[in-house]
This record gives structure tokens, C-alpha cells and sequence, in this order.
């Protein structure tokens, strides 16, 4: 049976699928299938653009082993560590987490992913102050090629490689992450004009160093943006929480990116695409300023029912007005059909091996197309850009490089190789596509 993607840009037939219901059934399950040569895939929600998750061999889903293990409270941060199965999707942790009164520290865009996903691709928020999903994590458990499970922590290289490693360590079982008292956000959405955006960008009074979480969105070719700043708060006592829950519908989410309006602005655009620079100026008119508080992760995590193509960049981030600038100049040239927006954040330097934000301050910028659009011109005017910008690709989004592009703007790649040779040597975690962007 076919296995599909979300975003249906991979596709794969594996020669069996299986759904443990334990860590020790999944020790067995990739045992038996690597003493059967067979190559082991997990797969948590589907949501990587690339082929990450693809095998012809044994795919397996986490669902079941998604339990809350443990939970250990740490006194002197207020922070806790905690244990879950690794199938985990974001919205099931983030609920698990709230009824103890805790919270991940930064999320994504979406909760439909599982940790061990998220974590193995990257999977990122934005705070210039903050790393990505990977930088939560605080102990692993592994499983290798003979069914053996690895506990592993901070330190150890097999942690090392295993914490963002697009599964080919091992298969992940359990993850630990240090998380942090529940906390609410007050978020303030405002249009601006691109340019006025952009200058207002830098220096240790801009508006990324000065936010919790800063985020910018811009419609190609209109000059017009929404900023989406958001600040951590307190939690607002029980009867606020749940109005601010119901009010807690951002622009973004109820009358952009989700709704069947937007939907409709894209289906337009795919039908009579010289409506698309008129269509993206009245989406972009339509964008107005709104403040709202709400708990964290609704807030963070918003729903994308518009299917989408994706590509993302991690770039230096002194680089980044260029970089938009350049990309809205080549879409200015091009007249190319794109009615999505354009969605720039940022996130602090981490040691994370093989994490976009390794080592440097890091803004991400993310072109998106819609799905039943042609997206191969402009993704590669994109990335063209990107990588002049010194740029390394979310290994979950859509991108073209290799292992010997992506070697030089990683100083850990080899140990993460030498990490995944010792443990894996006759490449069994491995797919095709793991195989291309790190060799
Ligand atoms: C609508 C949408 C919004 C998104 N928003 C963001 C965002 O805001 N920020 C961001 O950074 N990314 C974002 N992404 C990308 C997404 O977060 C990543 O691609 C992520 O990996 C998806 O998680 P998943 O559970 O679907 O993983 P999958 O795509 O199923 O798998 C990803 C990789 O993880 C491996 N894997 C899965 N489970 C295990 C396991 N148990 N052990 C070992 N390896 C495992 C797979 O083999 C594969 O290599 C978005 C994607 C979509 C479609």
C-alpha cells in the first residue's frame, strides 16, 4: 500500500508497516527486520516536505507508543523534566503539559507533527532568545539496528547525533524534554509596510532582539506585511483563560492562512493566474492589527487546512533584509503566480550537530507555494539566493542540496557520520533521501 505525505510531494510502497504497542515490541519489530536486511523507517506525522520518511523496507508508526512516562520536577528553575514516547503528536504533549501546569518552552507553526519528528528534522519556532524543538531535549531512548535500547543523555555522542538526525541512529522510543511553567502569550499582530518592517528589524533596540517571539509575514510583490509579535505573560486566572481562549483566534489563523477564503483566493489564482498580484493586494489590505492573550501553545500552533509546498532556509541573520529583498525583487522580475506569503523568523545560536541554527544567530525565511501550483522555478530562484546567503535548508522542507553542499556549514557533520557508521554500519536506518544529504 502507498504511503503519502501531507504536503503529496512523497510517495513510497514499503515492503511492510508495523504499529508497536510497546518499546519492546518495537525492539523486536527492528530487530527481525534488520537481521531480514530489511531498512527501518519511522514515521510520526508526515508533515516533512522532503522525503525523510520514505522506505521501501519496514515503516513504522509511533501512534502507540505515545504515553506520558514521567514527570520530575526541578525546584531551583520551576522547570520539570519530561518523559514521553516518542510517537507523541505536539497537540496530545501540549495538552498533557498544560494539565500539569507546564509548557514547552517554543513551538512551531503546527501541532500535528509527533516530537520524534519534530526533533529529528529540526522542527523550529521563532525567539531570537530561543532554539529550536532539538535544544528541549534532555535524554533519548534509541533503538539500534539489534534491538537494543540506547538511554542516552547530554554528552554522549549517540545523544549527539541522535537528537536531529532524521532517524538514521536509530529508531526513537522515548524523549526527554526540560519544560517550563505554563505560561501565557499576549500577541500583537499589526500590519506595516514591508520596507518599515525590515528597518525596523536590527540593532539591540529592533524589534527582534526586543520580542519573545517575533515573526514576519509579507505578500510577494505588495510591499505589505503583518508582524506578529508575542510576549510571555503570566497565565490569566481560570474565567479569563477561557475567554481568551475563545478569543484566541489570531488573523493568521481564522482569516488567512486557514480558512476556506484563502482557499478560495488560491484556487482563483491557480485558474486565472494574472489575478494573482490583485488578489495578493486585497489578501494583504485585508491584513489588521489584533492583540489577544491566550496559553502558549494556542497561540504558537495554528491550523493549515490550505495545502501548501514549502521551502525554508536558515540564514545568518545579518543577511536577511537582503535576502527578502532579493527575493521579492526576483518575484517582482519574474511575474511568476504565487498568492502564498512569504513568513520570515528568527532563533538563537545552538550546539545542536546538525541543527540550521548551529553555531550562529540565524533568521529563517520560508517561500511557500500553493499545492496545486507549479513550484520548481521559484523554489530555485529561492534557494539560489539562500545559498549565496551562506543559507542551510530545513532538512523537512523542500531543497536540492547534497551531503558535499551541506559538509562545509556544518562543523559537526563527520562525527554525526562517524555516530551513525558505529552504530548502523550497514546503513539500515538509511533511506534514499538520508542518503543524499548526509552521504
Ligand atoms: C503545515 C506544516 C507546518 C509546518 N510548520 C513548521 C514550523 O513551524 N517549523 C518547522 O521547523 N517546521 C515546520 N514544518 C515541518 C515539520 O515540522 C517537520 O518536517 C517535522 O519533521 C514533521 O514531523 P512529523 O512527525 O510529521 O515527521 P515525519 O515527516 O513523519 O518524519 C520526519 C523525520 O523524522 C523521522 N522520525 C519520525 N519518527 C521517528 C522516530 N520515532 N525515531 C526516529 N526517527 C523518526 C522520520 O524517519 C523522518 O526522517 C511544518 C510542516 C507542515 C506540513
Amino acid at each position: 500500500m502507498i504511503w503519502s505525505n501531507w504536503a503529496r510531494t512523497a510517495t513510497c510502497s514499503p515492503a511492510g508497516r508495523a504499529r508497536p504497542r510497546s518499546e519492546a515490541e518495537l525492539a523486536e519489530v527492528v530487530a527481525r527486520a534488520a537481521a531480514d536486511g530489511r531498512s527501518v523507517r519511522a514515521v510520526g506525522g508526515g508533515h516533512s516536505f522532503t522525503p525523510a520518511a520514505t522506505t521501501s523496507g519496514m515503516l513504522l508508526s509511533l501512534d502507540h507508543v505515545s504515553g506520558l512516562e514521567r514527570v520530575e520536577r526541578l525546584p531551583e528553575t520551576g522547570n520539570a523534566l519530561v518523559t514521553v514516547g516518542a510517537g507523541v503528536r505536539l497537540h496530545q504533549l501540549n495538552r498533557m503539559l498544560a494539565a500539569r501546569g507546564l509548557a514547552m518552552r517554543n513551538l512551531g507553526d503546527i501541532d500535528r507533527q509527533s516530537i520524534a519528528g519534530a526533533i529529528s528534522t529540526g522542527t523550529h519556532g521563532t525567539g531570537a532568545r530561543l532554539g529550536g524543538l532539538a535544544t528541549q531535549v534532555r535524554g533519548l531512548r534509541v533503538i539500534g539496528v539489534d534491538g537494543t535500547v540506547h538511554d542516552v543523555g547530554p554528552g554522549d555522542p549517540l545523544f549527539e547525533a541522535s537528537r536531529l538526525g532524521l532517524g538514521t541512529t536509530g529508531v526513537l522510543s522515548a524523549v526527554t524534554l526540560e519544560v517550563v511553567p505554563a505560561y501565557d502569550l499576549v500577541a500583537e499582530e499589526r500590519p506595516v509596510p514591508l520596507a518599515e518592517a525590515l528597518e525596523s528589524l536590527d540593532g539591540p533596540d529592533g524589534v527582534v532582539a526586543t520580542s519573545d517571539h517575533f515573526e514576519l509575514y509579507f505578500f510577494p510583490v505588495t510591499g505589505r506585511a503583518l508582524t506578529l509579535r508575542n510576549t510571555r505573560v503570566e497565565p490569566a486566572p481560570a474565567g479569563r483563560v477561557a475567554r481568551a481562549r475563545r478569543a484566541a483566534r489570531s488573523f493568521l489563523d481564522e482569516e488567512l492562512l486557514s480558512n476556506g477564503a484563502f482557499e478560495m483566493v488560491n484556487r482563483l489564482a491557480t485558474a486565472f493566474g494574472g489575478l494573482t498580484p490583485r488578489l495578493n493586494a486585497v489578501s494583504a489590505r485585508g491584513l489588521s492589527a489584533r492583540t489577544y492573550q491566550a496559553p502558549s501553545y494556542q497561540v504558537f500552533c495554528t491550523r493549515r487546512r490550505v495545502r501548501f509546498r514549502e521551502m525554508e532556509y536558515a540564514i545568518p541573520r545579518e543577511r536577511v533584509r537582503d535576502v527578502i529583498t532579493e527575493v521579492d525583487d526576483w518575484l517582482r522580475a519574474s511575474g511568476e503566480n504565487v498568492p502564498f506569503p512569504i513568513e520570515v523568523r528568527f532563533a538563537a545560536p545552538d550546539d545542536v550537530w546538525l541543527s540550521t541554527a548551529h553555531g550562529r544567530e540565524t533568521a529563517y525565511v520560508a517561500v511557500h507555494q500553493y499545492w496545486r501550483l507549479p513550484y520548481t522555478r521559484y523554489f530555485e530562484a529561492a534557494e539560489r539566493i539562500f545559498v549565496t546567503a551562506g543559507g542551510r535548508p530545513h532538512w523537512g522542507k523542500l531543497h536540492t542540496r547534497d551531503a558535499g553542499d551541506l559538509a562545509p556549514l556544518y562543523p559537526r557533520f563527520d562525527d554525526a557520520a562517524r555516530v551513525r557508521l558505529e552504530h548502523d554500519p550497514e546503513g539500515v536506518f538509511h533511506n534514499r533521501y538520508t542518503r543524499k544529504v548526509l552521504g
